[in-house]
């Protein structure tokens, strides 16, 4: 058997961990929920995964990661990640070369080196989760920068963010952003058969529950996808502005309702790019889905060697 990496993504709801061909094959994926110490089950996945021919373990994790000392700075979803040296960790137990990435850095790599993003010299990634995540590859390359797109901001004195802030993308066009919206039309009276959902529990709502209903012709949930569009369409054409990509790549759960959104997405995209910028750019969807980020932290131990 050739040479593998194995890839492990560290995200605010699960750990994957998989070992992954020189050619980008997953060769065997383990997963199980995010527990209070990521490293010590990242570890354990690690054994029940790692081969004699493995050369190598990269760890893409939801945080801003300072790449010098593999050091999650900042993790607004895994507080109990930060400031431990996930590098330090691994390579005392493993003694083999480490790489710590960002998760949705990580996934742009994977999908660059096996997945929607192949053809492409210059995309930006955007995985439309709980959050926003996003990664950048500039010229065939990851660029080394934060990346950090879900906090681009996109309301001078917007909507309260996760991380502190106002008016971010993330806190317009992500999973959580369209509950909290449901959520507070539910609460303002407005009529809508949401309200029947989860016993009056409107907390339970998730992103699933409010595309069935826009399915099912309830106005508000549609009104809240065609709102998702256009903040989405809006961002993108600030990163279409700074980059001018060849394309944009979508993934995470929100890729689901792609019907609802996609159109006024498009239609604000057009609105707000520079035109000569616009041309060339592709949103596409994602191709690598929920193992992205383990096969791109795999593919990122490659490059390094
Ligand atoms: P994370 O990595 O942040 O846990 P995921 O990429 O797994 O996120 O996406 C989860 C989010 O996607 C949740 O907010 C969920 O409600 C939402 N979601 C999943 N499927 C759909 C769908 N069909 N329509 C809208 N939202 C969805
Ligand atoms: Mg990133
Ligand atoms: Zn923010």
């Amino acid at each position: 058997m050739g040479k593998t990496a194995v890839g492990i993504d560290i995200g605010g709801t699960n750990i994957r961990a998989s070992n992954i061909s020189e050619d980008g094959r997953i060769i065997k994926g383990l997963k199980e929920p995010l527990s209070s110490s990521p490293i010590e089950s990242a570890i354990a996945l690690i054994d029940g995964i790692i081969t004699d021919d493995t050369v190598g373990i990269g760890v893409g994790v939801a945080g801003i990661v300072d790449r010098g000392s593999g050091r999650v700075t900042l993790s607004p979803n895994i507080p109990q990640i930060v400031d431990i040296s996930i590098t330090r960790a691994i390579q005392e137990r493993f003694h083999l070369p480490v790489v710590v990435e960002n998760d949705a850095d990580a996934y742009a790599y994977g999908e660059k080196w096996v997945g929607s993003g192949k053809g492409f010299k210059d995309f930006v990634l955007l995985t439309l989760g709980t959050g926003i995540g996003g990664g950048i590859i500039y010229d065939g390359d990851l660029f080394k920068g934060a990346a950090e797109v879900g906090h681009m901001i996109i309301e001078g004195e917007g909507v309260k963010c996760a991380c502190g802030g106002y008016g971010c993308l993330e806190a317009y066009a992500s999973g959580r952003a369209i509950v909290n919206k449901a959520v507070e039309a539910i609460e303002k009276g407005q009529d809508t058969i949401l309200r029947a959902c989860c016993n009056g529990n409107f907390y339970k709502l998730t992103g699933e529950l409010i595309y069935r209903a826009a399915l099912d012709g309830d106005n508000l949930s549609r009104e809240i996808f065609r709102d998702f569009g256009r903040y989405l369409g809006i961002g993108m054409a600030t990163l279409a502005n700074l980059f001018s990509p060849e394309a944009i790549i979508l993934g995470g759960g929100l890729l689901g309702a792609w019907d609802l959104f996609i159109e006024l997405a498009r239609k604000e995209f057009h609105r707000r790019t520079l035109a000569p910028l616009q041309q060339k750019v592709s949103i596409i969807k994602s191709s690598l889905g929920q193992d992205a980020g383990a096969i791109g932290a795999a593919g990122l131990v490659f490059k390094s060697l």
